[in-house]
């Protein structure tokens, strides 16, 4: 039985100030204002919703997200999640419910996640319906000290003065209040009031077609199949349609692409998926519908002086793939050490200009991947001629087949856009003039490199992210190397850094020291640290990098073929 989500806390702000306004509770606006308060930011976040999930989307998490995740101390909620650990995450494609199964991909479970990394994260993609891990967020930020949680207020207005923001919040009793701050985080959605207030243009193209979604229950649903659990049926006849898993049994999230005049009453969506069910006869409960249209947008900027922009509002693309709401948790992670440091006084003033040099290109390779997902997707051969005996059937439901292995399985095998996205081109990474692997979609290879990931790798039994310091880490493969001239370049800066000796060099093996931000990503990588100084200097944004000899890259085990993720 699905948990209905609890509204999120709301009441009087009762503060006139703080270090960052997050607006928008989103998955994105919860990881932000989770991430802040982490590291002892301030933040307050208001969302205008009451914050009860009514209609669920982003229930593939990524590798990555799981990382930060854990790195947030929320990694446990999984487990706690109602969404069955031993359910399969297979893909499946089919006629109808009741016809045949044309191809499956097999994705172990959430309890075998780990199978799909091994060797290259402790972490692994899951299924995490969207009513346990928006609330998981919400329950973890609100334990924070730092961090004031208020649904139901709007945020109506941003003004921006030299030193700081003002924020105009309209309450639940419609109730005045201006509150402070020195950074607001816009994390307000996809038709973000406050990026077109700060006159941010999307660029790339929006509707590209629209979509039916429905939040359906249908009880006896997977019993009444005669196919294997799968999170996703892909329906092709007698028109397409998405069955998405919600809780591993009656819930689920049906989505189907609308032709131009089409507008759908709850009549015409019940006999949409009654269809598609081919003749089971089940009830079909719809609790909540509404239309969609697929973009393939990115904001032009993604700040204006100490407004940022995060999530869908700087950012939107087709879910095939499910990285929309990762790419937010990824801005997340790149963004809230940065505001961190600039809320201390301690960021050079390159620092979070660098923000949208790092995310901008990474938002516009994820848009670019879900758009040729889709592309794929939408191609497919469908319809009625799909069903039933003969021939011409069996013709059409081969030629089906066919076009899904060739064309769809790239969807499901993404572990080179999940961890394989660098920040080459930063003014804040000090990356090497020579080759590095390619940003190959399916594979990822892990590499030591300035602007890459810092791969993965076993510290005295803890997987590298769980011994990374709170702000920079400094990784040597020998104890003997010397460090000195990094803790005092760190120290005049008044940063933290923790110096973390490999006990088996690994992937490390040819480059003695690597430099890695807050983040987990390697600022730069090298053999020797005369250079300590300008280097501290380039991460923190005091001075933009210029291209460095430092070691070849190295890369580490190399994974062979796609790795279904
Ligand atoms: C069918 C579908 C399936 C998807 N599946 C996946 C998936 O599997 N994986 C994935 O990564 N992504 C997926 N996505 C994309 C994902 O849903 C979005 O990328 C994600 O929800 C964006 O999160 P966000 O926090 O940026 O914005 P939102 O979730 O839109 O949240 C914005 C919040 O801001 C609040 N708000 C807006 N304006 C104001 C204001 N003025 N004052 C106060 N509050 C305000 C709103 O109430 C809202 O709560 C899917 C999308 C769809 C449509």
């Amino acid at each position: 039985v699905i948990r209905p989500s609890q509204p999120g806390p709301t009441g009087d702000i009762g503060i006139d100030t703080t270090d960052v306004i997050v607006i928008g509770g989103g998955p994105v606006g919860l990881a932000m204002a989770l991430d802040l308060g982490t590291r002892g930011v301030n933040v307050l976040l208001v969302d205008r919703s009451d914050g009860v999930i009514s209609y669920p989307t982003a229930e593939s998490i990524d590798v990555r997200t799981m990382e930060w995740i854990r790195s947030v101390g929320c990694a446990d909620a999984l487990d706690q999640s109602g969404f069955p650990v031993n359910y399969p995450r297979d893909i499946a494609f089919v006629t109808t419910m009741r016809g045949r199964e044309l191809v499956r991909f097999r994705r172990p479970s959430n309890a075998e996640r780990l199978s799909t990394t091994a060797g290259l994260s402790c972490e692994a993609p899951v299924w995490w319906p969207k009513f346990w891990f928006d609330t998981a967020l919400r329950d973890r930020a609100a334990e924070l000290r730092p961090v004031l949680l208020r649904y139901r207020w709007t945020c109506s207005a941003v003004t921006q003065s030299g030193d700081g923001v003002h924020v105009d919040l309209l309450g639940p009793a419609g109730e005045k209040r201006v509150v402070r701050a020195q950074f607001v985080v816009a994390c307000d959605g996809g038709q973000s009031t406050i990026r077109k207030s700060a006159g941010i243009r999307m660029v790339g193209s929006v509707r590209e077609a629209r979509w039916q979604g429905a939040m359906v229950q249908i009880d006896g649903f997977l019993a009444a199949t005669r196919f294997a659990p799968s999170v996703q049926y892909y329906v092709l006849a007698p028109r397409r349609l998405i069955f998405g898993s919600l809780d591993g049994g009656s819930f689920w999230r049906v989505t189907y692409p609308l032709s131009d005049h089409e507008t759908p009453t709850i009549e015409d969506v019940t006999r949409t998926v009654r269809d598609a069910l081919g003749g089971l006869d089940l009830p079909i409960v719809v609790h909540d519908m509404r239309p969609w249209s697929g973009h393939s947008v990115v904001a032009e900027a993604f700040r204006d002086r100490r407004v940022v922009l995060a999530g869908d509002a700087a950012h939107q693309m087709w879910p095939s793939g499910g990285h929309g709401m990762n790419t937010g948790i990824g801005d997340v992670a790149n963004l809230g050490w940065k505001l961190a440091l600039a809320v201390r006084g301690l960021a050079g003033p390159g620092l979070l200009d660098s923000y949208e040099r790092e995310r901008r290109p990474v938002a516009e390779r994820n848009v670019r991947r879900a758009a040729s997902n889709y592309a794929a997707d939408i191609g497919l051969p469908n319809g009625p001629g799909l069903i039933g005996e003969g021939p011409v059937a069996e013709a059409a439901r081969l030629d089906a087949m066919r076009a899904i292995r060739d064309t769809r399985a790239t969807e499901w095998s993404s572990m080179g856009v999940q961890l394989g996205y660098r920040y080459t081109d930063s003014p804040i990474v000090v990356a090497p003039g020579g080759s590095v692997p390619p940003d190959d979609p399916s594979t990822y290879l892990p590499v030591v490199c300035g602007g890459h990931r810092a791969p993965h790798t076993d510290v005295d039994g803890l997987p590298l992210i769980d011994v990374l310091g709170s702000e920079f880490t400094l990784l040597r493969t020998q104890q003997d190397l010397p460090v000195d001239n990094w803790i005092s370049a760190f120290a005049a800066r008044r940063v933290g850094l923790k110096v973390v000796t490999l006990p088996r060099a690994g992937a490390y093996e040819q480059v003695p020291l690597s430099l890695v931000r807050p983040d987990g990503v390697i600022a730069w990588a090298g053999a020797s640290g005369a250079d300590a100084d300008h280097i501290v200097q380039t991460a923190l944004g005091f001075q933009a990098a210029h291209t460095q000899t430092q070691a070849e890259p190295t890369l580490g085990a190399v994974p062979t073929g796609m790795q279904q993720c």
